[in-house]
């Protein structure tokens, strides 16, 4: 749902601004560093783009979900190290906050995630416990009032310069499975938790991943969030499936940035005496990813506008994430093509974003579990499903 198109439009305007001039440009040398600015994390704070998703109760903009998928299509043009290190912020790290924290838990953080004064990140995989994340095995032991945990996350975006932890433990050692997670809202500092330096990755060079080590790290009981014990998997749940619509609207970006690359490049690439744009098997290259970006563009957009109507977008978040992954995966892909062994060489623009958007397709749910989740949706349901009559949905 938009709201109001033209304040969306004024939006999308400053944000397009903000990552062609001042964000691409610094893509290269980002790449070659691996660190953001900290002048250009402030421009981020200033022009509020840690708070699009916290509700403005909040501090932050209280996009609806379509609102936000346009906004990530645009903020995505530019290298993703931009969009990762506030997307956190709104979305997967302060989303279970949003939806299921007490008014005082909420109070207490989402102001400070909104500003971007302070960093979330959501701790949730470890080791052991990847695909089957209910598979976890850091514990949290009551002790009176409080709680003690022990455990090891590992892959967590922003561990490395987060303030604010949202880690999944199980305190309930004999419910097996999801039924004996809960969340809790830990912030740094607290005695036994700590990140060990950030990991070494093929790309998104510039957004640092890491480590969340639990060693008899003591919270009061009033950090779990939303209060109750053995929720915190349903919230996670509840956070990834927006997540998804999220992140696939965060693969149209990059692959529309490389359409546009594609076609600077051909028109200005020569070889036998023409430039390589008149070769149609070149065409075919870019015609063939300018059409699947349409085609996720679309498919977000009307899933976003499906879940802002309240309606349940479980398989068709799953169907996002795998098709817009996949689809921005090929289209970097191409884009390499294009560009002939200048793609392949370090620092190059399709080189850079072949090895940042690889990512897209692993975490928030490989390709094969999403896959898994689609056919399982399908199988649970009548065969004649309403969507495959009802081709208008009433507006709201
Ligand atoms: C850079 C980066 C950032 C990340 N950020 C975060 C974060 O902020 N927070 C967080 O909690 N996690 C994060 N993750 C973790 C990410 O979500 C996991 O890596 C992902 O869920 C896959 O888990 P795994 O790596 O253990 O792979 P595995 O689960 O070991 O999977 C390996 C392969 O087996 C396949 N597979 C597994 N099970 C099945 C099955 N049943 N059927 C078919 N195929 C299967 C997978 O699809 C995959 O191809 C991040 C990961 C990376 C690399």
């Amino acid at each position: 749902m938009i709201r109001d198109a033209e304040r969306l439009n004024a939006l999308l305007s400053d944000i397009h601004h903000f990552i062609t001039a001042e964000c691409m440009p610094l893509e290269e040398d980002i790449d070659r560093s691996g660190v953001l600015p900290d002048g250009l994390v402030q421009r981020m704070r200033q022009l509020g783009l840690f708070g699009h998703s916290i509700p403005e109760a909040y501090g932050g903009a209280g996009l609806t979900c379509e609102e936000l998928s346009c906004v990530n299509m645009v903020v995505s043009q530019a290298a993703t190290v931009f969009r990762a290190r506030f997307g956190g912020n709104t979305g997967i790290a302060s989303e279970a906050l949003v939806v299921d924290g007490t008014d005082v838990q909420k109070r207490a953080y989402l102001p400070r995630l909104a500003s971007g004064e302070w960093t979330g990140c959501f701790a949730l995989t470890e080791p052991e416990a990847g695909s089957d994340a209910t598979a976890l095995r850091t514990t949290a032991e009551r002790d009176g009032d409080h709680f003690v945990l022990n455990g090891r996350k590992c892959y967590i975006t922003n561990a490395p310069l987060a303030d604010l932890f949202t880690v999944f433990a199980r305190t309930d050692p004999d419910a097996p499975g999801a039924r004996g997670v809960s969340a809790f809202l830990i912030e740094r500092g607290t005695p036994g938790l700590s990140t060990p330096p950030e990991m070494g990755k093929m790309g998104q060079h510039g957004s640092p991943v890491g480590e969340v080590v639990l060693e008899n790290c003591r919270v009061a009981a009033a950090s779990v969030l939303g209060g109750e014990l053995g929720r915190g998997f349903r919230s996670a749940m509840k956070a990834l499936n927006k997540q998804r619509i999220n992140l696939a609207g965060l693969c149209v970006g990059p692959a529309m940035r490389l359409v546009d690359e594609m076609l600077k490049r051909a028109q200005a690439r020569r070889q036998f005496g023409r430039p390589i744009a008149d070769f149609q098997l070149v065409q075919q290259l870019i015609a063939d990813s300018a059409t699947e970006v349409q085609a996720a563009k679309a498919l977000v957009l009307e899933t976003s506008r499906r879940r802002d109507r309240g309606e349940d977008v479980t398989m068709e978040a799953s169907m996002c994430k795998l098709f817009a992954s996949e689809m921005c995966n090929r289209v970097a892909d191409r884009a390499v093509q294009v560009f002939g062994g200048s793609g392949y060489e370090a620092g190059n623009v399709a080189e850079r974003f072949f090895r940042d958007v690889r990512l897209f397709r692993l975490y928030e749910g490989t390709s094969q579990i999403h896959q898994l989740n689609i056919a399982k949706q399908l199988l649970s349901q009548p065969a004649l499903r309403p969507s495959h009559h009802q081709m208008h949905q009433p507006s709201a």
